[in-house]
C-alpha cells in the first residue's frame, strides 16, 4: 500500500536539482566574471559571492580568524557566512546539507543511480574494510583542523591580504576549467568508483561531510523505529543511500544519517517510521515534509543576516581583479 509519505522523494529530488541547476547558474556566472577580466570586448558580469561555497578550508580558516578576532575576512566574506550556514543547519538538521543541498552529492546519487541501473546491483563494502575507508574522511578533516588550528594569527592575517587568497576562487575554478592530466584521471577514477558504491566520495573521502556527521551527533531531529508497528519488512534497510540498517535501531543516531527521509518514504507501515525532535521520552513525531522545509529556512536565514551586516559581497576593488585575473591566467598557460 502506498502511503501519502512517497512524496518525499520527488520533493527531494526536486530541491536537489534546484540547488544543482543554482550551482551551475552560479559557476556559469563567476565564470563569466572571470573572462570578463581575461580577453578585452567581454562584458562585466557581477561576481556572485555564492561561489565561495566551494572554499572550505577558507571558510574554516576564516572561522578560526573570526573566533579570535570578531572580524571577518573582507576578501571571502560569503564563504565565511555559508561555512557558518551549513554547520548551523548539521548542528540543527543533522547532515540535511548533504542529502538535500550538496550538489557533489546530488551528483554522487545520480552516478550511483545510473550505476545500479546498468549493473543492475551496486557494491558494498562491508565490515571492517568499511570502517578503515570511512575513517579516512576523519583522519583527512583532522589534518585540515590541525594544519589551520597550528596556524598562527599573524600568518593568517597575512594570508587573507595576500594577492594569492584574493584570486583563490579563480583558480579553484581553473581546477576544473583548465584541468591537468592527473586532476582529470583522479575525476574519472573517483567516477568510476562512485558508479560501483554508493556515495564513494561522500561516505569515505568528503572531509566536510565527516565534519558535519560530527556536528549532526548533536542534532534533536531523529529518525525513530517503533518496533510495536515495524512490520519488518526489510525496506527502509534495504533503500538507506547511506546503508544504515534502520530496521534493526530503535533511534537513528549514525553519523553518516543525511536526514534523505527515504526511509520514511518507503516504510508501508502506518507510525513504524516517524521524524522525531527532542530526545528519548519527550521527543515527539513531526511532518518529515517539515525537514527540508526548515533545514532551507534556516540555511537562508543565516544567509540573510550575512547579507544584512554586508558581510556577503567580496570588498576587493574591480582594479585589483583587473591586476590579479590576468597573472592567474598566465601562470595556468605555463603548466
Ligand atoms: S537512515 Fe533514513 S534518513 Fe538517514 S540516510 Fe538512511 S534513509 Fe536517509
Ligand atoms: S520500512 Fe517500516 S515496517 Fe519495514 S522494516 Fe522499516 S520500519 Fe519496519
Amino acid at each position: 500500500m502506498s502511503l501519502p509519505r512517497t512524496y518525499l522523494r520527488p520533493l527531494r529530488y526536486a530541491v536537489q536539482l534546484a540547488f544543482l541547476l543554482l550551482t551551475l547558474f552560479i559557476g556559469h556566472q563567476f565564470y563569466q566574471f572571470v573572462k570578463h577580466f581575461e580577453a578585452a570586448g567581454n562584458p562585466f558580469v557581477q561576481r556572485p559571492p555564492s561561489v565561495d561555497a566551494f572554499l572550505p578550508i577558507g571558510g574554516l580558516m576564516a572561522f578560526k580568524y573570526f573566533l579570535l578576532t570578531g572580524i571577518v575576512d573582507p576578501v571571502h566574506p560569503s564563504g565565511f557566512i555559508l561555512f557558518v550556514s551549513i554547520l548551523g543547519v548539521s548542528l540543527a538538521m543533522k547532515k540535511g546539507f548533504c542529502g538535500w543541498i550538496c550538489p557533489v552529492g546530488t551528483l554522487s546519487q545520480y552516478v550511483w543511480t545510473a550505476g545500479e541501473k546498468v549493473l543492475g546491483r551496486n557494491f558494498r563494502i562491508a565490515g571492517f574494510t568499511d570502517s578503515a575507508l570511512r575513517s579516512l574522511k576523519y583522519v583527512l578533516l583532522g589534518l585540515f583542523v590541525l594544519a589551520i588550528g597550528v596556524m598562527p594569527m599573524w600568518s593568517m592575517a597575512m594570508f587573507f591580504i595576500g594577492d594569492y587568497y584574493k584570486t583563490v576562487d579563480v583558480r579553484m575554478m581553473k581546477f576544473f576549467t583548465e584541468m591537468t592530466g592527473t586532476t582529470m584521471w583522479v575525476l574519472i577514477a573517483l567516477a568510476g568508483l562512485s558508479i560501483l558504491y554508493k556515495n564513494f566520495w561522500c561516505r569515505y573521502l568528503c572531509p566536510y561531510g565527516a565534519l558535519l556527521g560530527l556536528l549532526s551527533r548533536f542534532s534533536p531531529v531523529k529518525v525513530r523505529r517503533n518496533e510495536e508497528n515495524c512490520i519488518h519488512c526489510h525496506a527502509c534497510t534495504a533503500h538507506c543511500p547511506t546503508m544504515i540498517d534502520v530496521e534493526k535501531k530503535d533511534v537513528v543516531k549514525s553519523a553518516e544519517c543525511f536526514g534523505c527521509m527515504t526511509c520514511v518514504s518507503r516504510c508501508p507501515s502506518k507510525g513504524a517510521l516517524e521524524l522525531t525532535v527532542g530526545s528519548g521520552k519527550k521527543s515527539r513525531a513531526v511532518k518529515p515534509w517539515l525537514f527540508p522545509v526548515v533545514l532551507i529556512v534556516l540555511f537562508y536565514l543565516i544567509i540573510g543576516i550575512g547579507m544584512t551586516t554586508d558581510n556577503w559581497h567580496s570588498k576587493v576593488p574591480y582594479e585589483d581583479y583587473q591586476a590579479l585575473i590576468p597573472a592567474v591566467q598566465k601562470d595556468y598557460m605555463k603548466h
